[in-house]
């Protein structure tokens, strides 16, 4: 099956960087939020995202223009109906992701492919609120989905294996790498990443180190790119909560116990990066910890 237009539901940090690669290959993309703000925003940061590459001359400025020559906002569900890929990038939410299949499915072509670009929730469940289990998959993108390399595409049950090839086709169209994951909670990048920021957050949380010292440590001790807590605020402290809630309740284990300190963060609204505030305060000109 040939894909020539995509649709992507949720205009966060996610949806924006799925838009801004899918345009820059040349697909046409609509982009459509219920937060009407959300989608303006997301228009600029892409806007900034193409800037930066021109300047670093990654790509030139014709190709800016035409990927922006591509890219619609969506006023409502209708839109993305007519695409013939729709990529949910909505918030990590199961009742939120299944709420917005249910809207889309009676709006969809006839041989229209549905994916969903979820950290962690089960692909088979969401498939299973549509009318095409066999034409619904997981495209897992990575943040920021510009630069990383990765697309982790998960089967659910149903999936068939032209949904899977054409799906391969179409990361692969995009520059990007696939590794295909089996349907469990939270597939591969998650199960092991997003535990080993929850102990990062533990550790905190018992005292064992400052922000600093823990991120410092996992950064050169380590050698990553990024610190566990400053990648926790980067991605999201309410997604990195969810994805441990999922891998709670779907393995039943205790080791993936959600830290409390995690949890009274998404309370305060302390989420990171994109609240302004969560291991680090980003209101000044450097991240500053905030323990
Ligand atoms: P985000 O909070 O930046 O954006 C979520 C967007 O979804 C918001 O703009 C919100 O208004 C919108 N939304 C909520 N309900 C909606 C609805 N009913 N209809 C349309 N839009 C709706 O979150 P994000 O970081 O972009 O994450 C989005 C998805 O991508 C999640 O499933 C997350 O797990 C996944 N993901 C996130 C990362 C990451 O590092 N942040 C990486 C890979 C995958």
């Amino acid at each position: 099956m040939q894909i020539k237009s995509v649709g992507v539901i949720g205009a966060g940090q996610m949806g924006a960087g799925i838009a801004h690669v899918v345009a820059l290959n040349g697909y046409d993309v609509a982009i459509y939020d219920v937060d009407p703000e959300r989608l303006d925003r997301c228009l600029e940061n892409i806007k900034k995202n193409l800037a930066r590459q021109v300047s670093k001359e990654h790509i030139d400025q014709a190709a800016m223009d035409k990927a922006l020559s591509h890219i619609s906002l969506a006023k409502d569900l209708k839109t993305i109906g007519q695409a013939d890929l729709a990529i949910e990038a909505a918030t990590e939410n199961e009742e939120v992701k299944k709420s917005i299949f249910r809207a889309l499915t009676p709006l969809l072509k006839p041989d229209a492919l549905l994916a969903s670009n979820t950290s962690s929730i089960s692909i088979t469940r969401l498939a299973s609120t549509t009318d095409r289990p066999e034409r619904f998959i997981g495209l897992h993108f990575m943040n920021p989905v510009p630069i990383m390399k990765l697309v982790e595409i998960i089967n659910g049950i149903a999936t068939n294996k032209e949904t899977y090839e054409t799906a391969v086709t179409f990361a692969t169209s995009l520059g990007k790498t696939t590794a295909m994951a089996e349907d469990f909670p939270a597939f591969i990048v998650n199960r092991i990443l997003a535990p080993m920021i929850n102990e990062a957050i533990y550790t905190l949380y018992e005292g064992v180190g400052t922000v600093d010292a823990i991120d410092i440590a996992m950064r050169l001790g380590a050698n990553h790119p990024m610190g566990p807590l400053e990648l926790g605020d980067f991605i999201g402290l309410d997604t990195v909560l969810s994805i441990m809630n999922v891998l709670y309740e779907g393995l039943a284990d205790s080791k993936y116990r959600p830290c409390p300190l995690l949890v009274k963060y998404v309370e305060a609204g302390w989420l990171g990066r994109k609240s302004g505030r969560g291991f680090y305060d980003y209101s000044g000109e450097k991240p500053v910890p905030t323990r």
